[in-house]
């Protein structure tokens, strides 16, 4: 397929997007720390610590980890959290949550994890059956997002928790200069230095330009139902925490 992706229909987007993950499976972790020069890390320490699971042991906490890939997002919750914690780490592409399945074993957290193949539009779980929902540089990927809000509310219970880290697009011209220099010069080259494969990073450019602002999207979680949606800028505003409740 090419890659044109700003033509893209949103059919033929999953499958693009399946093709991207597949390739980049095994090298993902190290493109993460090179792109962002480790700053992931920060923004989903930041996102844990927003969420803050219950350290007490008495009490099941079940998290959903929707496109949780690797499992970052999982392991911090599990790390954080009490014993009551446990994750369900979802994500469309088996490569991801292969690497993933490995890494839990190495951390000693795989009885606290468990890894599930879905589509984040088609959840395979029943209503109300997890206490939050997180989802991590994600939704961006996801053809039908508001399928996907609606999906997230439908697994809460009354009181449960969203929360989503994404990129933003920046609306600084200044940044925005240098942002573009970065996203265009820097990040395709790096990714096919890494990954011998350019086109998957130039899709996440593209991608990360035509995702909504914080305030629009903050308007969409509301659409979905959630209440108390709040979101947080991090670093300069190039990437954001959304959270909200489901009352
Ligand atoms: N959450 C992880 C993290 O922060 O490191 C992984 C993020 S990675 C940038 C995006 C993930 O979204 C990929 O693993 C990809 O397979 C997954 N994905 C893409 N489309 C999806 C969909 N429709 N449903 C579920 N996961 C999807």
């Amino acid at each position: 397929l090419p890659f044109g992706f700003r033509q893209v229909a949103a059919g033929d987007k999953q499958r693009l997007v399946d093709d991207v993950f597949h390739r980049v499976a095994q090298r993902y972790d190290l493109m993460n720390d090179l792109m962002s020069g480790g700053l992931h890390r920060l923004w989903k320490d930041a996102m844990v610590s927003w969420l803050s699971p219950p350290k007490s042991a008495r009490g099941r906490y079940r998290v959903l980890d929707v496109a949780g890939g690797t499992g970052d997002i999982a392991f911090r919750i599990l790390n954080r959290g009490g014993a009551g914690t446990s994750v369900t780490i979802t994500d469309i592409n088996g490569a991801m949550l292969g690497v993933g399945a490995e890494r839990a074993e190495k951390k000693h957290l795989a009885d606290r994890s468990r890894f599930v193949q879905a589509n984040a539009e088609m959840l395979p779980f029943a209503d109300r059956s997890h206490d939050a929902y997180t989802i991590a540089f994600g939704i961006r990927n996801v053809p039908d997002r508001a399928a996907a809000l609606a999906e997230a509310y439908r697994v809460l219970p009354r009181g449960g928790r969203f929360m989503c880290l994404e990129f933003a697009p920046v609306d600084l011209p200044v940044l925005q200069q240098v942002y573009d220099t970065y996203s265009f010069r820097v990040i395709p080259p790096l990714g096919r230095a890494v990954t011998g494969d350019e086109q998957p990073y130039q899709y996440l450019v593209e991608s990360i330009r035509t995702f909504p602002i914080p305030e629009r999207f903050a308007f969409e979680i509301e659409e979905a139902g959630f209440s108390r949606v709040t979101f947080r800028l991090l670093s300069g505003g190039i990437a954001a925490i959304h959270s909200g409740f489901k009352v």
